[in-house]
C-alpha cells in the first residue's frame, strides 16, 4: 500500500460514516470503519495501520475529529451532520458535513 492518499478510499469512508454514523452524539472507531471498508474490492491489501493519514485527513477537512485513543483503536465524533448531494461538476455522489467547506471532496471544485 502506498502513502498517497486514495481520493476513493476517502470517498468510501465518507458514505460509511453517513450510511452507519450521521449523528453527531455518536462515537464511532476507526476499527468499526475499517471493517466496513475492507469488505470493498479497492481496499482488500489495506491494514488498520494505513488508516491513520485517511483519518488525519478527515480531520483537517472539518469532517470528523478524534476525542480518544487506545493502542491502534481511534474514537471519533463528527464536527457536524453529514449530507449527500451530487457534484455537478464530476457528477460524482458525495458526502459531505454541514460545516465543512463547501468543496467537492472528489474534484475539488465548489459546490
Ligand atoms: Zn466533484
Amino acid at each position: 500500500m502506498s502513502n498517497v492518499l486514495s481520493t476513493p478510499i476517502l470517498l468510501q469512508i465518507r458514505k460509511i460514516v453517513f450510511d452507519k454514523f450521521n449523528d453527531t452524539s455518536l462515537r464511532f472507531t476507526n476499527d468499526e470503519i475499517f471493517e466496513i471498508l475492507k469488505t470493498l474490492d479497492m481496499t482488500k491489501s489495506l491494514a488498520i495501520d494505513d488508516m491513520k493519514p485517511f483519518f488525519n485527513k478527515l480531520h483537517q477537512d472539518g469532517f470528523l475529529r478524534p476525542i480518544a485513543q487506545n493502542f491502534t483503536t481511534q474514537w471519533f465524533k463528527l464536527f457536524g451532520e453529514v449530507e449527500k448531494t451530487n457534484c455537478n461538476s464530476c457528477n460524482n455522489e458525495i458526502h459531505i458535513g454541514k460545516l465543512e467547506e463547501r468543496i467537492c471532496p472528489s474534484c475539488k471544485i465548489s459546490i
